[in-house]
């Protein structure tokens, strides 16, 4: 009797912890018809945010490229590219036929001090690198025009400057907002002795939709989903109700939606979610922080501690690290999804090995992975939502036309590319075929079919290199 009593208890502790698990499941439930509405939601803000600054819950940034390379743009261009802590260096050679004859790309890693540090350091950080990477690379900085990457969003003046209008994701150099980001690096490059200057300051999203345009003239928009997530795409100009002063006379102009900021009002918050609430501003990348890599991993973490603390379910385990923020990362997370062993050997490997939980029993890490795949569900389906939501506003989503055929800004179109960049779609299968599942859903297998998502290898550098060439 004894025995059965401790059988039922423990029982009742995996139940608790179980019952964790049901419950984010269906609070992180987004059925078809939820989507949808989260489509209808955004693309409606998309609206607003073109006819006022601050009329909608995303800004709708205009960027000021008014066209995109062509591909008959020729020579050595350079471009620095700063969206993470990781940061790029390129040198591009182009040909003429959308031809790339050569490319190099150096990555490096912002130290984390200088992501809170002064402005200055940053920038001195960065010039440096580029001063090392043409020294290297035996080039010539005499007055040559640089793309500059910055993936935060930016209020343009031109298409070589724009202010900061507030960091996200891993960066607070508080000291920066509000400044001219072109300038920033501009001077550091004059302090550190090099004769550049910034002639594009682009999104990453914008770069990677310059790469995809050259490459194919389908491309329409772009989309990242990386450490943070955004999209751009090309308006036409007689919708923009805001900024004319920004317009030129090529009747387009690519616009940075920011979506990242995002909250669709139709999507709960879990208790896991609740933690970034307390953010600072009206903007605080609700979207994004349900659906990039720098906040997927956390939301598990908060979901294993909560696990933790209403069950045993750990064993013997130290449980200690769960009490750290952000100790786990996406890659983590995806490898713990992907795990298709039948003992779930690599989920039981990551968590010894980065979260200090030595042991787990097997059926626990069942429910580890279990809880990877809803969080990871949920984000592939909002940012599929998201994606569907630009075709809604273009007019390639199948509602605005009716028939197979897309209208666009250049006629009638059986076939809308998406360029794509980011290093939780390109590095997480499962996250792909769950927003490929999610785009078929809401747009129907026929629509679906002349959409094309098209992986787009550094595209925002290689973008922005492309241009600096365009517009020098
Ligand atoms: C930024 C965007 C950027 C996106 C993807 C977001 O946090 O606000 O400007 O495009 O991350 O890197």
């Amino acid at each position: 009797a004894e025995m059965a009593a401790r059988r039922g208890m423990a029982w009742c502790r995996w139940y608790r912890a179980v019952e964790v698990v049901r419950d984010l499941e269906q609070r992180c439930a987004t059925p078809t018809e939820q989507l949808q509405r989260v489509v209808n939601s955004l693309a409606v803000e998309m609206f607003a945010g073109l006819v006022t600054e601050g009329g909608s819950r995303v800004r709708m940034l205009l960027t000021c490229v008014d066209a995109l390379p062509d591909g008959s743009e020729e020579g050595v261009y350079y471009a620095i590219d700063l969206g993470g802590t990781s940061f790029r260096v390129l040198k591009v050679e182009l040909g003429a036929g959308s031809t790339i004859i050569n490319q190099k790309v150096e990555h490096q890693s912002i130290p984390e001090n200088l992501t809170k540090g002064a402005s200055n350091d940053l920038f001195n950080f960065i010039a440096l690198a580029l001063k090392n990477f043409i020294a290297r690379e035996g080039g010539e900085d005499e007055g040559r025009p640089l793309g500059f990457t910055f993936s935060f969003p930016v209020r343009h003046s031109s298409i070589s400057s724009g202010s900061l209008i507030q960091w996200t994701k891993e960066f607070s150099v508080e000291e920066t907002v509000g400044k001219d980001v072109a300038q920033c690096l501009n001077e550091a490059l004059v302090r550190n002795g090099l004769n550049m200057k910034v002639n594009v300051l682009v999104n990453n999203t914008v770069g990677t939709l310059a790469l995809g345009h050259y490459y194919d003239k389908d491309t329409i928009a772009a989309v990242i989903i990386g450490a943070g997530t955004n999209a751009c795409y090309i308006e036409r100009n007689d919708v923009i109700v805001k900024s004319l002063d920004l317009l030129t006379n090529t009747g387009q102009t690519v616009v940075n939606v920011e979506w990242g900021s995002y909250r669709p009002p139709q999507i709960a918050l879990t208790p896991y979610d609740i933690c970034f609430k307390e953010t600072r501003s009206y903007y605080d990348q609700g979207f994004e922080k349900m659906i990039s890599g720098v906040y997927l991993g956390e939301i598990a973490r908060l979901v294993f501690q909560k696990m933790a603390q209403v069950s045993d379910v750990f064993g013997a385990a130290a449980v200690d690290s769960l009490s750290t923020p952000f100790i786990l990362r996406a890659p983590y997370l995806a490898a713990i999804r992907e795990d298709d062993s039948p003992d779930l050997r690599e989920v039981g490997r990551i968590l010894e090995e980065h979260l200090k939980m030595q042991d787990v029993p097997l059926k626990t890490r069942k429910l580890v992975a279990i809880v990877c795949d809803i969080i990871t569900q949920r984000a592939a389906r909002l940012a599929a939502a998201a994606i569907v939501a630009i075709l809604q506003k273009i007019g390639c989503d199948g509602t605005l036309c009716g028939t197979r055929k897309v209208r666009t800004m250049r006629g009638v179109r059986e076939r809308t590319v998406i360029a794509i960049e980011g290093g939780l779609f390109q590095g997480y299968a499962v996250f792909r075929e769950y927003l490929d599942e999610a785009l078929t859903q809401i747009l129907g297998e026929e629509i679906a079919a002349t959409v094309s998502l098209r992986v787009m290898e550094e595209g925002s550098g290689v973008g922005a290199a492309l241009l600096a060439a365009a517009y020098s």
